[in-house]
């Protein structure tokens, strides 16, 4: 029998960020093995982390590898991405709902891009709280080290967080995957900085219980399992729920995280629901388990959004109305018409107001996150204002 979920500590939500190449794997993987030392984590390796190979055997699309650990304190869900398609993706639609997050920098190379643009992201979705690894710092010497501190703090205060105040604190994920204990102490300060400035959010777990799906996957015999984040409220063993967009009712036979059973799962758990009487094919990705009744999906809504510039990876060509992008909801992937009205054109940089019309009901409700993508590419982010039915 497997070993019961004991929630001894807070649960919180974090991820890597970070230009491609400066570390984000490696620090992960380095991280796993000083807690997996310290005895209250599972060391997980590199190309663990970066094949997430459960994932892709079930040719599922969403690209985040997930670990857990445990500090002396606090109990974490961490995730890696992949790509930097994959952060504006995840970030904006709220399919990686971050607590707070470990900006990777390398020591040896500064700021880059995608660096300035995780940072303007997790600011647009509210990640208030950022802790800084500077990475690579067995490569750089201290002048250096010192320059891109001060580079990283001038670029956080210009993002509207306390520059003075972030942690930035220098590691070598690599080195400290080989052991070399100067290292391993590195990430100890590292982990030690989450825990005191990362604080512990504020969790809906009042509110009716809602989980967008990320996966799903059948248990032969038992039935049809789905997983995700907790989005608010509480769920059961017993408790009955809906499937928006499968429109169908089940009960909950079991409810994991990690592995584990646990009694009761709420807001920002990452978890596995056993559904019964669902067949597999019925319920994907992009649905929505809730309390029956609690939410009445919608497909039109005024949104505010902002058009990404060329230079952040969007379109070089303005949108206009009768545009039909796909919609990045949850973890929903849906149509959409968009309608400017009498501004008739959006062009790359601005931010503007317009109506959608999607292709079918979701939930929806003011103040939630989408992402707009075409072609495999991010050209807009935005945010609900009001839905109109
Ligand atoms: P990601 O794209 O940000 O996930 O970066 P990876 O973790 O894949 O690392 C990119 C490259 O940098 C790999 O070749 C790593 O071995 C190397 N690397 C990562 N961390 C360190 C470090 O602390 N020191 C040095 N010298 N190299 C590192
Ligand atoms: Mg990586």
């Amino acid at each position: 029998p497997k070993t019961a979920y004991v929630r001894t500590k807070p649960h919180l939500n974090i991820g890597t960020m970070g230009h491609v190449d400066h570390g984000k794997t490696t620090l992960t993987a380095a991280i796993t093995k000083v807690l997996a030392e310290r005895g209250t984590g599972t060391f997980v390796p590199f190309d663990r982390i970066d094949k997430a190979p459960e994932e892709a055997a079930r040719g599922i699309t969403i690209n985040i590898a997930h670990v857990e650990y445990e500090t002396d304190t606090r109990h974490y869900a961490h995730v890696d991405m992949p790509g930097h398609a994959d952060y504006i993706k995840n970030m904006v639609t709220g399919a990686a709902q971050l607590d707070g997050a470990i900006l990777v920098v390398s020591a040896a190379d500064g700021i880059m891009p995608q660096t300035a643009e995780h940072v303007l992201l997790a600011r647009q979705v509210g990640v208030d709280h950022i802790v800084v690894a500077l990475n690579k710092a067995d490569a750089g010497d201290e002048e250096l080290i010192e320059l891109v501190e001060l580079e990283v703090r001038d670029l956080l205060a210009q993002n509207g967080y306390d520059g003075d105040a972030v942690p930035v604190i220098p590691v070598s994920g690599l080195k400290a995957l080989e052991g070399e204990p100067r290292w391993t102490a590195s990430i100890e300060a590292l982990l030690d900085a989450v825990d005191t400035y990362v604080p512990m959010p504020e969790r809906y777990v009042d509110a009716p219980f809602l989980l967008p799906i990320e996966n799903t996957l059948t248990i032969t015999g038992r039935g049809t399992v789905v997983t995700g984040a907790v989005e608010r409220g509480t769920v059961h063993v017993g408790d009955r729920v809906q499937v928006l967009g499968a429109e169908v009712e089940s009960v909950v036979t079991g409810l994991e995280t990690f592995g584990k059973p646990m009694d009761e799962a709420q807001a920002g758990d990452n978890v596995a629901l056993l559904l019964r009487g669902v067949p597999r094919d019925a319920v994907r990705r992009g649905h929505v388990v809730a309390a029956p009744g609690s939410v009445e999906p919608a497909r039109r809504f005024r949104a505010q959004v902002y058009v990404l510039s060329g230079r952040e990876g969007g379109r070089t060509t303005p949108l206009t109305t009768g545009y039909r992008p796909q919609f990045y909801i949850r973890t929903a992937d849906v149509v959409g018409d968009i309608d400017l009205g009498d501004a008739a054109v959006a062009r790359p940089g601005d931010t503007v107001t317009m109506t959608v019309e999607l292709g079918r009901d979701v939930p929806l409700e003011s103040g939630l996150g989408f992402a707009i993508r075409e072609g495999g590419r991010t050209v807009g982010a935005g945010t609900v204002m009001e839905v109109l039915g």
